[in-house]
């Protein structure tokens, strides 16, 4: 069984939100609600300044407390890693916005559901790339199998990390910073 993965790169990013259009379009999202968001970083002083943007989503944490909170199961882990809400058992109370230390979900008002990334995995299992992935411009994102890291992503995984070690959920979402 693959445990997937993805790299992100910051420095990369140009903060265009193309990933997250594309993101929208594949899983049909109102356009109020997004599984990207962005934070951004500035450091040093003028004219020796870097500004950097930072793509965060959910970050399929192996010790999730979306799923610890939720009194429905909705929330649970797929064998591969992914951490899925299954809409047809989530009530909607949003416990798992409340657990979730990175902001990586969103309330979908018009079904009464919360969702957030779902790494693509009904396209990834068919052998495609997650859409946000595909849609980079700057090659930002790279997803790849833990298990059996392969070609680019395998090149980055030595120098990926969790973007937040001290919240202890232990990620799969990787950055290089
Ligand atoms: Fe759950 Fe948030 Fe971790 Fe995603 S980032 S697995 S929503 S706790
Ligand atoms: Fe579970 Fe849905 Fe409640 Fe989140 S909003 S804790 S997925 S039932
Ligand atoms: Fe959206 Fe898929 Fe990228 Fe997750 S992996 S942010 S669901 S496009």
């Amino acid at each position: 069984m693959p445990r997937y993965a993805m790299i992100i790169e910051p420095q990369k990013c140009i903060g265009c939100f193309a990933c997250r259009v594309a993101c929208q379009n594949q899983n049909e999202l109102p356009v109020t609600n997004q599984f990207i968001r962005f934070e951004d970083k500035e450091e040093g002083t003028y004219p020796k300044v870097k500004y950097t943007v930072y793509p965060l989503q959910c970050q399929h944490c192996e010790s999730a407390p979306c799923v610890a909170v939720c009194p429905t199961t909705a929330s649970h882990k797929h064998a591969t890693g992914v951490t899925l809400v299954d809409k047809d058992k989530c009530m909607g109370c949003r416990r798992c916005i409340g657990a979730c230390p990175y902001n990586s979900r969103t309330y979908i008002k018009q079904e009464s559901v919360v969702q957030g990334c779902n790494l693509c995995l009904v396209h990834v299992q068919k052998g495609e790339q997650p859409a946000c992935v595909s849609t980079c411009l700057t090659k930002c994102r790279t997803f790849g199998d833990l298990d059996n890291p392969q070609g680019e992503f395998a090149k980055l995984l030595p120098k990926a990390k969790h973007i937040r070690t001290d919240f202890g959920t232990n990620p799969t979402l990787l950055y290089i910073i």
